[in-house]
C-alpha cells in the first residue's frame, strides 16, 4: 500500500524563478539587451521590516513584513499587501515583477508592487488586525504614497485593512490622502465597482476566449477553484453570462454537481458558515486536485499559485483555463497543455480588472470626482476586451501561446519606457 510520503515528489520552480524564465523567453523574442534584461528581472526596491505588536494578551509578538517595488520606468508602482504565514521575500518579489507587466499589458501607467506581512489572520482579534496593519503601514510609509507606490488588497486583506492603511498615511502626513492606497470602501475614496472587478476581468477575458475558441458561452460547463473574493464573483458572473458551474471549492475542498451549482444561493446562505461551502448539501463533495481533473469546458483557478503542475497537466479535461489567481499554472505545465492544444488566457491579463479599477479608483481619489458603476465596468470591460485582442494579434504574429505573447507586450512597454528615459544619472 502506498502512503503519502511514498508517491513521487512533484517538482515545482519557487515562482520567482518561474516569474524569470517567462522574462527570459520574452526578452528573447524581443532580442531585449543584456543589460536591459538585466534591469528588468531585478527589483528596484525591496524593504524587509520586523515589527512588534502587543496582542490581546498582553504579550509582545514580533511579525515580519515585506514591500517590493520592482519598476517605475512607466509610473509609481502599484501592487496589493498579501497577509498569509507562508509569504517571503521571493515569493513577494516575484508578485511584484508580474504587477509591471500587468500593467503594462493593459497599459495602465504603474509599474509593479507587492507588500506582505507573515500572518495568519485567522488567529488575529480585529483589534489586533487593525493594530498590525497600522504598524506595518508606519514601517512603510517612507516609500508608499499617491505619487509614489500604491497598495491594494490582495489575499488576507480587505476594505477594512485598506481604510486602516489610508487613515494610518493621512494622520502622519496631517491631511487625508485617500489616493495612497485602493479597494477602500466607497464612502472613503473607494470606486464603485471594485470588489467585482477582477472576477468581472476573468469573466470578460472567459467570454472573449470562448467567441475565439468557438466555445458556445451558453450552458458551457466551468469549474472555479477558490470562492474568495475573485473566485465567487468569476462563478456568480459567468452564472449569469448563461454558463453552468458544475463545481467550486476553498480552502477545505469542492462542491460538485453536474446540474449546476446555484452560486448565488452558496454564496448568501454557505460561503461564510463555520462549515463554508462544504455545507451545501446537494453536490458530491470532491477534493481540490479532483475539482482540477473535473470534465468541464472551462477552468477557472482563483485560488493561489503553482495549482496546475507537472504532476496534473495531463489529467486537465478543460478546454481553457482563465487564470484568476497569480501564477497557477507552471511553465512545464503550461508546456503540456499547450501540446494537447488547452487555450490558457495567462494571469496578466485575466485577472488585470482589479488593477484596472484600482488605477480608476486612484484617478478618482486625485480629482475628488466620482464615478458610477456602470461607467466603471463599461471602462473595465473595453480595457480588458481591447487587451484580449492585441494579445491575440501578437501571439497570431508570433506564433506563440498567451502567456508569451502577452509578456512581449508588456515587456516591449516596459523595455521601451526605461530606454526612452534613460539611464540616471
Ligand atoms: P481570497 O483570500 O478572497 O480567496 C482565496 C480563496 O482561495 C478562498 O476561497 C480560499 O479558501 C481558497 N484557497 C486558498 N488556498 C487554497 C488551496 N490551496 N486550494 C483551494 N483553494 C484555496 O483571495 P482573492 O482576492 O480571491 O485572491 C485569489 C487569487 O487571485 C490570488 O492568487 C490573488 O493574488 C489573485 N488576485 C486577486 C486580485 C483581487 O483583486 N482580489 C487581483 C488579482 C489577482
Amino acid at each position: 500500500m502506498s502512503t503519502q510520503t511514498e508517491q513521487p515528489q512533484t517538482q515545482k520552480p519557487s515562482v520567482l524563478e518561474m516569474a524569470r524564465e517567462q522574462l527570459a523567453i520574452a526578452a528573447k523574442y524581443l532580442d531585449l539587451d543584456e543589460g536591459l534584461h538585466k534591469v528588468l528581472a531585478t527589483p528596484k526596491r525591496q524593504v524587509i521590516v520586523n515589527f512588534p505588536v502587543v496582542m490581546d494578551n498582553g504579550r509582545v509578538e514580533v511579525f515580519e513584513g515585506y514591500r517590493v517595488q520592482h519598476n517605475i520606468a512607466r509610473g509609481p508602482t502599484k501592487g496589493g499587501i498579501r497577509y498569509h504565514p507562508e509569504v517571503d521575500l521571493e515569493e513577494t518579489t516575484a508578485l511584484a515583477m508580474w504587477m509591471t507587466w500587468k500593467c503594462a499589458i493593459v497599459d495602465i501607467p504603474y509599474g509593479g508592487a507587492k507588500g506582505a506581512v507573515k500572518v495568519d489572520v485567522k488567529r488575529l482579534s480585529r483589534r489586533e488586525l487593525e493594530k498590525l496593519t497600522r504598524r506595518f503601514i508606519s514601517e512603510i510609509n517612507m516609500i508608499v504614497g499617491e505619487d509614489r507606490d500604491i497598495p491594494a488588497p490582495d489575499m488576507g486583506t480587505n476594505p477594512q485593512v485598506m481604510a486602516w492603511i489610508m487613515d494610518t498615511y493621512s494622520m502622519q502626513r496631517g491631511a487625508t490622502v485617500t489616493g495612497v492606497v485602493t479597494g477602500k470602501p466607497v464612502p472613503l475614496g473607494g470606486s464603485q465597482g471594485r470588489v467585482e472587478a477582477t472576477g468581472r476581468g476573468v469573466v470578460t477575458a472567459m467570454v472573449e476566449a470562448c467567441e475565439f475558441l468557438r466555445i458556445p458561452v451558453k450552458d458551457a460547463r466551468v469549474v472555479v477553484q477558490g470562492f474568495g473574493n475573485v473566485g465567487s464573483v468569476a462563478a456568480r458572473l459567468a452564472m449569469e453570462a448563461g454558463c453552468k458551474v458544475i463545481a467550486v471549492s476553498d480552502r477545505t475542498g469542492g462542491i460538485h454537481n453536474e446540474k449546476g451549482l446555484p452560486i448565488h444561493t452558496i454564496l448568501q446562505r454557505y460561503a461564510d458558515r463555520e462549515g463554508g461551502i462544504q455545507e451545501y448539501p446537494e453536490c458530491d463533495k470532491i477534493t481540490n486536485e479532483e475539482l482540477l481533473t473535473l470534465d468541464c469546458d472551462i477552468l477557472i483557478p482563483a485560488a493561489t499559485a503553482e495549482q496546475i503542475h507537472e504532476g496534473n497537466a495531463k489529467d486537465i479535461k478543460a478546454k481553457l483555463i482563465v487564470e484568476g489567481a497569480n501564477g497557477p499554472t507552471t511553465p512545464g505545465a503550461e508546456a503540456e497543455l499547450w501540446d494537447r492544444g488547452v487555450f490558457v488566457v495567462p494571469d496578466v491579463l485575466a485577472n488585470a480588472g482589479g488593477v484596472i479599477v484600482s488605477y480608476f479608483e486612484w484617478v478618482q481619489d486625485l480629482q475628488a470626482f466620482f464615478w458610477e458603476e456602470h461607467e466603471v465596468n463599461a471602462k473595465l470591460e473595453k480595457i480588458i476586451r481591447n487587451s484580449f485582442h492585441h494579445v491575440l494579434s501578437v501571439m497570431h504574429q508570433h506564433k506563440t501561446n498567451m502567456r508569451t505573447a502577452a509578456y512581449i507586450i508588456g515587456v516591449k512597454r516596459v523595455a521601451d519606457a526605461t530606454v526612452t528615459r534613460g539611464i540616471f544619472p
